[in-house]
């Protein structure tokens, strides 16, 4: 009985029944690992939870979460490049998000890489700030000039933005970058240096495009990374975004796109979505909409919580800067924290941003000034830090594990 109201032939092939418009495709056995591989290495090696939501979306077997969990756990490209998620944010100033596709972007450099065969060095990533959708491009240098043609490349596909959001690089802040930004009558906010909080998007998917490059590239000769680049794209956008709990080509395009990986198994596919009822695109937007917000909301609770337990920094205050300095790891450079200091605090900013000087410790030759966030930041020689720390690494570490990018 339980066999004829769970399962259904079709095409000559098992389904499970979930519900009247959900089917999934029952695995046998011997298929598991090959699926678990399309979906697993073949995409980016993403963590447990992205992968079992990817398999989820498609297919059923018993004991799924156990067999997801155990390949990834014993995934060795995984276990090479496992990512820290160090950086914490404190505080929250979050920019108004708006619910239209590529309204607003992010725009950040990755690198620098090994030079590959085609001499590219760096990776631009462009990030939609509502769909999640990124934009990978392996370019050979930071130059405004390189910088300027993949945006227009990138408006000629998703159109000009009504609000650019980068970092202060030189890149971003040139005169030639801001007269092109200018004519196009984009409204470009710069954040301040490396801070992740703004423009916290890019730099969460820069840990994932770091991670599912180096894992995808292992034991691969160095000079190809940048042929792995269209591979870590489509998977991104085509696993569940932790926020959002959809794909980012879902947002954009209303429908799931089918990835390659998945090779010889599309015909499943076809089947299991030949089933579903597809939710109107404003339907599936407006869900991911109250859920950003939702998101956003939470953060900014946590970091209110937290910037009142913290220590007001105040000019004078010797504090230390966390920098994250390029460091030579396997084939691809990682971007670790490093604290340095001390320096003074020199002016207070509105939005907990600070300007730091140096201090006869820190002096080399000329002057240094920076604007840093507060989540850079941390009292030089404060007996309160090392709580702070264990605090805030405990409360949101989870949350971090979820939102890898
Ligand atoms: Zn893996």
């Amino acid at each position: 009985m339980d066999i004829i109201k769970n399962y259904k032939l079709k095409n000559g092939r098992v389904y499970r029944i979930l519900d009247a418009d959900t089917i999934r495709w029952v695995v046998p056995k011997g298929a598991r690992w090959q699926i678990l591989k399309a979906n697993h290495d073949n995409v980016g090696h993403f963590g447990f939870a992205k992968t079992l939501d990817r398999i989820q979306a498609m297919y059923w077997f018993p004991k799924m979460r156990r067999f997801v969990k155990k390949y990834v756990s014993a995934c060795l490209e995984c276990a090479h490049h496992k990512t820290t998620g160090g950086l914490k944010v404190n505080s929250f100033h979050p920019i108004p998000k708006i619910d239209i596709p590529f309204h607003t972007i992010h725009a950040d450099h990755l690198g620098p890489f090994n030079k590959s065969k085609r001499r590219n060095s760096y990776i631009l990533v462009i990030v939609d700030a509502f769909t999640k959708f990124v934009n990978l491009t392996a370019v050979q240098n930071t130059k405004s000039t390189t910088t300027i043609r993949i945006f227009k490349e990138h408006f000629s596909y998703f159109g000009t933005p009504a609000r650019l959001i980068t970092d202060q690089g030189t890149t971003f802040t040139s005169k030639k970058f801001r007269d092109f930004i200018v004519s196009k009558g984009i409204k470009h906010v710069l954040n301040a240096v490396a801070t992740p909080r703004a423009n916290g998007q890019v730099e969460r998917y820069n840990r994932t495009i770091l991670a599912a490059l180096g894992a995808m590239t292992h034991e691969k000769p160095i000079n190809v990374w940048d042929d792995y680049l269209p591979d870590v794209q489509l998977g991104i956008n085509t696993t569940v975004h932790a926020i959002t709990k959809k794909t980012p080509t879902e947002l954009l395009f209303g429908h799931r796109i089918t990835n390659p990986s998945e090779g010889i198994l599309n015909d499943i596919i076809e089947d299991v979505n030949e089933n579903e009822v597809t939710p109107n695109l404003n339907t599936i937007r407006q869900g991911a909409k109250l859920l950003i917000d939702k998101q956003q909301h939470k953060c900014k609770e946590r970091s209110e919580t937290r910037v009142k337990n913290n220590i007001a920094l105040k000019v004078g205050d010797l504090v230390s800067v966390l920098r994250t300095i390029p460091s030579q790891e396997g084939q691809s450079r990682k971007l670790e924290p490093k604290f340095r200091g001390p320096y003074r605090i020199k002016k207070v900013l509105p939005n907990d941003r600070y300007i730091i000087e140096d201090t006869p410790l820190t002096k080399k030759g000329r002057l240094y000034e920076a604007i840093v966030a507060i989540d850079k930041l941390k009292p030089w020689l404060n007996f309160q830090s090392a709580n702070d720390d264990s605090d805030g690494s405990n409360s949101s570490s989870k949350d971090d594990d979820d939102q890898s990018y």
